[in-house]
C-alpha cells in the first residue's frame, strides 16, 4: 500500500521530477505511481511538458514580448514555497525498502499493432518522440514566421480559439510515408498543450497526396480522416496545398471539436 494519496502526488509531482526527493520519499512515490493509472498519466504529462518545453526557455531564445511570461506560466513549474517541502518531508512516513524497479519506462509507448500509412506512424512517433520545441511560443503568427525560411511552403499553423488550447512553439521536422513511400518531405512540427495533454501537429505540403483513406468525418468546416494508431489520435485534413497531421491521446470527439473550431 501506497503511504501517499493521489493529492499528495499531485502535490508534489514538481520536486519527484526534478528529482529533489531522498531515497525514501522517492520510494513512496514511485510506489503510489506504479499503482496508481490516473497519477501515472498525469506523471507522464508533466514530464512531457518539462522535458519539451523547458529547455527552450532556458536557452536565451529571443521570444516575442510577453511569450516568455505566458509559457512558463502554462509550464507550472513556478518556486515551489518552502511550505510545500515542509509539508513534504511530514507526509513521508519510514517505509521498507520496496521492490518499485520497472516502474520505469514510462512514457515509452510500443507502436505495435494497428499499421495504418506510414505518415500516421510517423506522426504517433514524432508525437511519442517528445523533441523538443525549437522554437517556443504561444503565438500563431510569430511561429508562423519563423518557419518562413526554412519550409518550402507557406505555412500557417492552426489557431485554437478560447483557451483551452496553448502552443508552446515549433520545430523543424519531415514526415516519411505516404504513397510517396519511405521518402520524406520537409514539415512544421509544433506542440500544443490542451489542458494538462499534449497535442502535436505536423503540417507539410500535401498537394500531390490522397489522404482519402481512415475514417472521413465532418468537423466544422473541414473534412478529417481519423486514425486510430495504438491509442492515439491522428486526425488527417487538407487545407489548401497544405496537409495537417494532428495527433493526440484525447478523446475522439474532443479531438474532433477542437479541429472544427481551428481556424
Ligand atoms: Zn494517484
Amino acid at each position: 500500500m501506497s503511504r501517499i494519496d493521489c493529492d499528495d502526488f499531485k502535490k508534489f509531482i514538481d520536486p519527484y521530477l526534478d528529482g529533489e526527493f531522498d531515497d525514501r520519499e522517492r520510494a513512496d512515490f514511485d510506489t503510489h505511481l506504479a499503482e496508481c493509472a490516473a497519477c501515472r498519466r498525469h506523471y507522464e504529462q508533466q514530464a512531457w511538458f518539462l522535458r519539451s518545453v523547458r529547455p527552450a526557455l532556458q536557452r536565451p531564445t529571443r521570444l516575442p514580448p510577453g511569450a516568455r511570461e505566458r509559457l512558463e506560466a502554462s509550464l507550472r513549474v513556478a518556486q515551489r514555497p518552502a511550505r510545500a517541502r515542509r509539508m513534504a518531508r511530514r507526509l513521508m512516513i519510514p517505509l521498507p525498502a520496496l521492490a518499485v524497479a520497472g516502474v520505469v519506462g514510462l512514457g515509452v509507448m510500443p507502436l505495435a499493432g494497428f499499421k495504418p500509412a506510414p505518415m500516421v506512424d510517423d506522426a504517433v512517433e514524432q508525437h511519442c518522440a517528445d523533441f523538443p520545441v525549437e522554437f517556443p511560443s504561444p503565438e500563431v503568427a510569430e511561429v508562423d514566421t519563423w518557419f518562413q525560411d526554412k519550409v518550402p511552403f507557406h505555412m500557417q499553423a492552426p489557431a485554437f480559439p478560447g483557451d483551452k488550447v496553448t502552443l508552446l512553439g515549433g520545430r523543424l521536422s519531415r514526415i516519411g510515408g505516404g504513397e510517396a513511400g519511405p521518402s520524406t518531405r520537409p514539415a512544421a512540427y509544433l506542440m500544443y498543450s490542451v489542458g494538462e495533454r499534449k497535442m502535436t501537429v505536423l503540417v507539410f505540403d500535401g498537394s500531390d497526396l490522397k489522404i482519402a483513406n481512415g475514417e472521413a468525418l465532418r468537423a466544422g468546416n473541414k473534412q478529417v480522416h481519423l486514425h486510430d494508431a495504438n491509442g492515439y489520435q491522428v486526425a488527417l485534413y487538407q487545407r489548401g496545398p497544405l496537409v495537417y497531421a494532428v495527433t493526440s491521446d484525447l478523446p475522439q470527439r474532443d479531438l474532433l471539436n477542437l479541429i472544427g473550431e481551428s481556424l
